[in-house]
Parts: structure tokens; C-alpha cells; sequence
């Protein structure tokens, strides 16, 4: 029995020589066939199911794949997406968590998000980035 897992282990590393394995925008795909699965599991839906298949096989693709420079490229834009993601979730739970003292607003010209304290009456702004002027009331 030792033997069979061993030959399986051997055969496993000779079957991935040259392949790319995983990397985090493989685990991302994996935690989202899960969850995907895990909502088909509870409404059902054939089409959710196709999802969550088309997920596993594409996950099980990018694993096998031999072609390291696009699976790179693939993973370097999935880290600049997944850090968008965490600080657009941040700047989110600031806002909230901050929303009784501080007003949060966009720029009107280049959509910077800015931030004035509450309760100082109608303010001049000017923006740090793109030089527009603002009146609001705190
Ligand atoms: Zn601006």
C-alpha cells in the first residue's frame, strides 16, 4: 500500500515537470467553485452548477498549463484587480465606520475621494490632486 502511494507521488511529479501548478489567482478560482457550488447546493439552479464547472475546468487548465509567461501575466492582473478589491472594501468600511464624524464625498473634477470633518458648516474645498473648488455643508 506504501508502494502505490509512493509510485503515485512519483508519478504526480513527473506528470507536472514544466507545469504551472498553483499561484493565488488559482486559489481565487478554487474559493469562488466552492462558494459557487455552495450556492448551487442550496438554490438549485442547473445554471449555477454550469458555472461552477466551468470554474473547476478552467482552474484545472491554468494548473496543467505549460505556458508560464500568460498564466504570469494572468496572476500579475489578478493582483492588481484583488489589491483594488481590498482597498475599494477598506475605504468602504471607513466610510461607514467614520460616518457620524467625517463626510466622505468624490471630487467633482477628477473623483478623488476626500474626506472633511462633520458638523464645521458650509466649507470651501480644494483638492489636493486636481486643484477644483467645492462648497458643501458638514
Ligand atoms: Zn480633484
Amino acid at each position: 500500500m506504501l508502494e502505490f502511494f509512493n509510485n503515485l507521488r512519483i508519478r504526480y511529479s513527473e506528470f507536472m515537470v514544466g507545469r504551472y501548478g498553483m499561484d493565488k489567482l488559482n486559489w481565487a478560482i478554487l474559493v469562488a467553485a466552492i462558494v459557487v457550488h455552495i450556492i448551487y447546493r442550496i438554490l438549485g439552479f442547473f445554471f449555477i452548477r454550469v458555472i461552477s464547472w466551468i470554474l473547476i475546468i478552467l482552474l484545472i487548465v491554468r494548473f496543467i498549463s505549460r505556458d508560464h509567461g500568460s498564466r504570469t501575466k494572468e496572476n500579475i492582473w489578478w493582483e492588481g484587480k484583488s489589491k483594488e478589491i481590498t482597498a475599494a472594501i477598506a475605504s468602504a468600511d471607513r466610510s461607514w465606520r467614520d460616518r457620524k464624524t467625517t463626510l466622505y464625498f468624490n471630487c467633482e473634477g477628477c473623483k478623488t475621494k476626500l474626506s472633511v470633518p462633520r458638523g464645521k458648516g458650509k466649507v470651501r474645498i480644494v483638492c489636493p490632486n486636481c486643484g477644483q473648488e467645492m462648497f458643501k455643508n458638514t
